[in-house]
């Protein structure tokens, strides 16, 4: 029997056998494509290959992709756990044709591989077939069932319709029939009693898909009609961790050696066993799956954040905190303990795993630390919302509360009911349901992007020039009208283009187009799209087929370019001040600034920055000159000493950037020597995760901005303090004085205080036996409460000290000291304040002994003072 290593081996040798090309996984975490997150399926990597984007280096390609199933069009999240064969990340084993062979190949070797290499039942296997769709004019897939019919019984070739069988990229592009493989992995006695065929497609857990060919053949235009599509392709993916499931005779994904691992090590660690208890054995499984998406993203730098795909690894990692949490009882951080064994297991596959083990480790603790907190709190709102409901005689939650704990605080919702439950309690499901409804439909309209097609004006490919030249000659290829938030404006593309298109943390160039009859238009933006520029205007040319000049804006692009190779200084000084350990893990090029994010586990001290500004400085001083290669294969970077970067995609030529000593990849834009930069100051550092710090820094012009505003700063402060030579002695005299008068004026002040509270002592009446010490009139409410306090301690029986006074702003305040014995009678300052509050609009308290009352309408303090001698009987 195979293990799952030499399972991916052989299926990655029988493709080479057959003329394919192996390519390795491209990285799982998409940082380029604004339609898709992550890699779900196999052919996302070569989908600009498909669209005619980008040709193809080799017709025939193979390999193993990680894939995640987290988001959009595929979310298999919910079924994760509960089922034995849906994963969020898995690896999806994979070969394509881009124009070369078609069905009849891709069914020939599926079958071969499956039946003479992994060795598997034919009796087992099923195939589905595309049952045709008569509004759209297609037929059945009769060329696929019959290329399936050398090989399996009709009755085995099972009619599947549109839903399941029809393959589409997306609204508009590629798309084809496919054809499914399904094995019965069931005992002979219940595939006896059952007939397989039955069961396919019908999510019988033993009755599972593994296999999908698909055949493109058509593309689907914006209007939804449909074309043929001039080179067809071949896009297959199969499960690797099903395919190991059915090869290694198991009946579930988790008992195959991809996982036995991780469950292993989670039952040692929380002293439970797996295959006891149901609950128990979900939690087991989906925390030995998240884990790996979880690790695997983080060293793909996607990091667990607030937004876009950071959010979806950390509600991947709630989630799997809360399983543990819940059902295998474990109230302190859990999963970055498994770390080691999923490091042991894969890390020879994926290296970028072993490397940045460290990291990995630290983030998901942090991010079980703070969730747990989060937990806490959830629960101790989710108690207060009980006990008020069940004063009110309710048993049910209602919605908008729930989905308070849900969207605020990050509560899951299936806690909430488990909770609720436990208390006898249920949760207004509806109610919670319509407020999830109305924030998906606040998130629709913010997100919503409408295109039309794409204008064909010129036939032709985009080429790049905007390393060497600041504005190229050029023609529109082809343009479309793109509406989003309620904005209109035109995407244009051009046979040779200056623009950068935004990547890699570079912003996008702006610029002209200039028309030969001098129309101009402005570009304010360029995206990068499908791996070509995508030129962002408002407008269109007067005659989109008219010859242009396409110009940059060379000042701002200048300026940006500064900002880029300071950040490759930046970088190189980081690690030689810190240590290797530094690496990149995310950076923002901009005309004004530059932001680098790095992995390093504590601050950086004001030094250290220092240290790496004066290396950074001297680079740039000594005008090294930029030395770049262009289109080098990945492992000739590696020679030159590129620092090693994982997550290139095959086919990827890279460009080198070479400064002296600084060798890095990179498809940026960047000075022609260093000397350009003129001087980079760092001017903020911060954390923004467990492990990763992040650098501001400016360069040129904005360093000199920063200088003069620093310079006059201190000029004017010197001007202030009346000194021009030695400011630092002069704050120095001047805060020694300060403290000096400060002391004085306390002085004074006790003094007042103390004459103040003799007279007012002295002048106090006899009420009912009680001395009633009356402060009225304009006063400090800081020397009000002080007079209070003296008066409490200077005459500390059978006194009452009522203030009904206002400060020099005309704010009114009320202040009630008694003496001990009078609070022992019961009366009270706080209560009777309170009261006598609403004579001046406002509100407050204290104790029984003292207390004091701001208000709003200082007019009231006459009624106010009455108010208070009446309620303490002194009137
Ligand atoms: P299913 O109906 O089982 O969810 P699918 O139709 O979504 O499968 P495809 O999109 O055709 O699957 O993906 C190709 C292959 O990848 C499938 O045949 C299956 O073996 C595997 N696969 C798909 N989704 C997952 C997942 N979430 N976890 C593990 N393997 C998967
Ligand atoms: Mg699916």
């Amino acid at each position: 029997m195979l293990t799952s290593k030499e399972v991916r081996e052989s299926f990655k040798k029988f493709f080479e056998e057959r003329g394919h090309k192996i390519v390795p996984s491209a990285p799982m975490v998409i940082k380029d494509d604004p339609t898709l997150m992550f890699t779900n399926a196999g052919m996302n990597q070569f989908k600009d290959i498909i669209l005619g984007n980008r040709p193809a280096e080799s017709k025939r390609v193979a390999d193993s992709q990680k894939c995640l199933r987290v988001s959009g069009k595929h979310n298999d999240l919910e079924e994760v756990g509960h089922d034995t064969y849906h994963h969020t990340m898995f690896e999806m084993l994979g070969n394509w044709s881009f124009g070369d062979y078609f069905k009849q190949e891709a069914i020939d070797w599926a079958w071969e591989y499956l039946t003479t290499v992994a060795k598997l039942d034919p009796n087992r296997l099923y195939a589905t077939v595309f049952e045709g769709y008569a509004p759209e004019g297609l037929e059945r897939d009769n060329e696929a069932a019959g290329y399936w019919e050398k090989h399996l019984p009709v009755s085995h070739i099972i009619n599947g319709n549109r839903k399941d069988n029809f393959w589409e990229m997306g609204d508009t592009g590629p798309c084809g029939p496919c054809s499914e493989i399904h094995i019965d992995l069931r005992s002979d006695e219940e595939r006896a009693e059952i007939d397989g065929a039955s069961l396919v497609n019908k999510d019988n857990p033993q009755v599972i898909e593994i296999w999908n060919l698909v055949f493109m053949q058509y593309n689907r235009k914006n209007d939804g009609h449909l074309e043929p599509l001039p080179a067809k392709v071949i896009d297959t993916g199969m499960g690797f961790e099903r395919l190991c499931m059915a090869l290694q005779g198991k009946k579930s994904n988790y008992d195959t050696d991809v996982f036995t691992p991780l469950i292993n090590e989670i039952s040692r660690l929380s002293g439970k066993k797996y295959g006891e208890d149901e609950k128990v054995d979900i939690a087991m499984r989906v925390a030995a799956d998240h884990v790996r998406t979880i690790a695997f993203s983080i060293a793909d730098s996607q990091l667990p954040s607030n937004a876009k795909a950071g959010y979806v690894i950390r509600r991947i990692l709630r989630r799997a905190v809360r399983y543990v949490y819940t059902f295998l009882g474990r109230k302190e951080a859990f999963l970055y303990q498994l770390v080691d064994v999923l490091v042991a297991q894969m890390g020879e596959a994926y290296p970028e795993l072993t490397a940045q083990k460290d990291i990995i480790t630290r983030v998901i603790k942090e991010e079980e630390d703070s969730f747990l907190r989060t937990l806490e709190n959830g629960i101790r709102l989710l108690d207060s919302y009980m006990e008020k409901a069940k004063a009110e005689n309710k048993d049910t939650l209602a919605g908008n509360e729930a989905f308070v704990l849900y969207d605020t605080y990050g509560f899951p919702l299936d806690l909430t009911e488990l909770i609720l439950r436990e208390n006898g309690m249920k949760l207004d499901k509806e109610g919670f349901d319509a407020e999830m409804q109305k924030q998906k439909q606040r998130a629709r309209n913010a997100a919503a992007i409408e295109t039309d097609d794409w204008v064909e004006v010129n036939p032709g490919e985009e080429v790049f020039v905007g390393y060497d030249s600041p504005e190229a000659e050029t023609e529109i290829l082809r343009y479309r009208k793109v509406k989003q938030k309620g904005k209109e404006f035109y995407q244009i593309m051009l046979s040779r283009t200056p623009f950068y298109a935004e990547m890699g943390g570079q912003v996008g160039d702006r610029g002209v187009l200039v028309s030969e009859d001098g129309d101009t238009i402005e570009i304010f933006d360029t995206k990068k799209e499908n791996n070509v520029a995508i030129h962002l205007s408002n407008k269109l040319p007067a005659n989109p087929a008219a010859h242009f000049v396409a110009k940059i804006d060379t000042e701002a692009r200048a300026a940006i370019s500064a900002n880029h190779t300071a950040t490759h200084l930046i970088h190189e000084a980081l690690r030689e001040v810190l240590g290797t350990h530094v690496e990149q893990k995310g950076s923002y090029v901009s005309a004004d600034m530059l932001r680098f994010d790095f992995s390093h586990f504590q601050k950086v001290t004001p030094e250290e920055i220092r240290k790496v500004e004066h290396l950074v400085n001297a680079r740039i001083r000594q005008a090294i000159a930029l030395e770049e290669r262009r289109e080098l294969p990945i492992a000739e970077a590696r020679e030159m000493g590129a620092m090693a970067l994982f997550g290139e995609k095959y086919g990827d030529k890279v460009r080198v950037v070479k400064y002296g000593s600084s060798v890095e990849l990179c498809g940026g834009t960047h000075v022609a020597n260093t000397g350009n930069i003129g001087i980079v100051r760092i001017v903020n550092e911060s954390s923004i995760a467990a492990g990763i710090r992040r650098i501001e820094a400016i360069s040129a012009a904005n360093v000199e901005a920063l200088l003069d505003d620093m310079q006059d700063t201190l000029r004017e402060a010197s001007a202030l303090l009346g000194s021009n030579t030695d400011i630092r002695n002069a704050i120095q005299k001047s805060l020694n004085e300060n403290a000096e008068l400060k002391h004085q004026v306390e002085t004074f002040m006790a003094e007042k205080i103390a004459m103040q509270t003799k007279s007012l002592l002295d002048n106090a009446q006899v009420v009912n036996g009680v001395k009633l010490v009356a402060l009225l009139g304009t006063n400090n409410p800081d020397v009000v409460k002080n007079i209070a306090f003296a008066v409490r301690r200077d005459s500390a029986e059978s006194t009452a000290f009522v203030a009904a006074t206002s400060d020099p702003a005309n704010k009114p305040l009320l202040t009630v000291a008694l003496s001990d014995d009078l609070t022992a009678q019961g009366l009270n300052a706080g209560q009777i304040v309170r009261e006598a509050a609403k004579a001046i609009k406002g509100g407050g308290g204290g104790q029984p002994f003292f207390a004091q009352a701001g208000g709003k309408d200082a007019s009231g303090l006459p009624s106010a003072f009455d108010k208070i001698t009446e309620l303490l009987g002194l009137k």
